[in-house]
């Protein structure tokens, strides 16, 4: 492991930056954003941190280039979701080329790249025009918080997000929709079916509709680089006891969304269900709330930005091609600010999982092509 941008990625994986709003109590971005913050200070950027909310920093660092030009930010994020079950998440380990750990695919090996990108860089000379931003963000794994204040203070001409890609330049990707569904009942004895009134069989109605609509949804013709919507119901909760009639059923769904959709999308379907069941069954009672929606996203056609990773990939001696993904990202909040974005990372598997591990060749690719990329647009 002597390469010093591994090396890096290592500390920053050492690092528990567990996201406290996914798991309470956990340590959060601070630790990490100030190592990242002391090692590009080390390198010669102009750096900052900022508390987005209390103890969860941002971190910015800035190469600022020798004339007015074009403004390029990387942009990762510092948190990572739990580690239950793990044994040494935070002990990274290298076998047979992968590099495990938490956070190393997602998305720390991304955030080594784009730091040792910068770093490389700033000490060969720095850039000849422009600037370079460089954005360690918190919280992309509950809601985002750090990639919206970022926005709110930063812009830039075009960005990249490094989220793991396995070095695809991403050009969009769903969005997500989160809807609540309550339906009623009447409690009563179990062996009072005239006075009982079973709200998780009215759920049931709910479900089998829902199900018919998922079918629907992806029978649709699919957008060309995201694919077909869908959706699945997440979590379900209702009933009080084994000889009681349930008086009260919640259903938490997901819907994930394709450009094209409105932000109400989810609500609106689940309201003609609702609708649909109370037209059907005058005592049906049934009530929807969102709770959380994020945006689709798509690079708009025609931007230089991927076919200049493209070419930056190809002139570092090796290959890509370009996709759309299906995960979300932050690359959806800096598109909605309006900086056209791409989302390019290195590749590994078992995020979120047991066994996460980013392919160490990767973040050296992801790297260069990162410093490539830097110096051929900030010209
Ligand atoms: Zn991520």
């Amino acid at each position: 492991m002597s390469d010093a941008t591994i090396k890096l990625l290592c500390d920053l994986v050492a690092i528990d930056s567990v996201n406290p709003s996914l798991v309470p109590g956990a340590k959060g971005e601070s630790e990490v954003a100030h190592a990242m913050a002391a090692h590009m200070r080390a390198a010669g950027l102009d750096v900052e941190i900022d508390d987005v909310v209390e103890g969860r920093p941002n971190v910015v660092g800035v190469i600022e280039g020798r004339a007015p030009g074009p403004t390029l930010m990387f942009c990762g994020h510092l948190d990572t979701v739990g580690v239950i079950g793990m044994t040494e998440p935070f002990n990274p380990v290298e076998r047979d080329g992968r590099l495990y750990g938490r956070g190393t695919q997602d998305m720390k090996g991304g955030v080594a790249a784009m730091i040792a990108a910068a770093e490389s860089i700033a000490q060969s000379g720095g850039l000849k025009a422009g600037r370079l931003i460089v954005a360690g963000v918190i919280d992309e794994e509950y809601e985002s918080l750090g990639a919206e204040a970022l926005v709110s203070k930063w812009k830039s001409d075009a960005a990249v997000i490094t989220e793991p890609t396995d070095l695809v330049v991403g050009i969009g990707h769903k969005g997500y929709q989160w809807v609540e569904i309550e339906t009623k009942g009447v409690a009563a004895h179990g062996s009072l079916p005239q006075q009982g009134r079973d709200a998780i069989f009215r759920m049931g109605r709910v479900i089998s509709h829902l199900e018919a609509l998922s079918q629907k949804l992806q029978s649709r013709p699919p957008h060309p680089i995201l694919g077909t919507a869908s959706l699945h119901a997440s979590l379900i909760d209702g009933g009080r006891e084994l000889s009681t009639y349930p008086d009260h059923c919640s259903l938490r769904m997901e819907r994930r969304t394709i450009v094209g959709e409105t932000e109400n999308t989810a609500l609106t379907e689940v309201e003609e269900i609702l609708h649909t069941l109370r037209e059907q069954d005058p005592e049906f009672e049934g009530t929807a709330k969102m709770l959380f929606v994020q945006p689709p996203y798509e690079t708009p056609s025609g931007h230089v930005l991927p076919q200049t990773i493209e070419d930056a990939m190809h002139r570092v001696g090796r290959k890509t091609n370009r996709s759309g993904l299906t995960f979300w990202t932050d690359a959806a909040i800096l598109g909605k600010a309006g900086i056209p974005t791409v989302v390019f990372g290195p590749g590994g598997a078992g995020l979120h999982g047991l066994n996460e591990y980013v392919i160490v060749d990767h973040v050296l690719g992801c790297r260069d092509a990162l410093a490539d990329l830097a110096l051929s647009f900030c010209v």
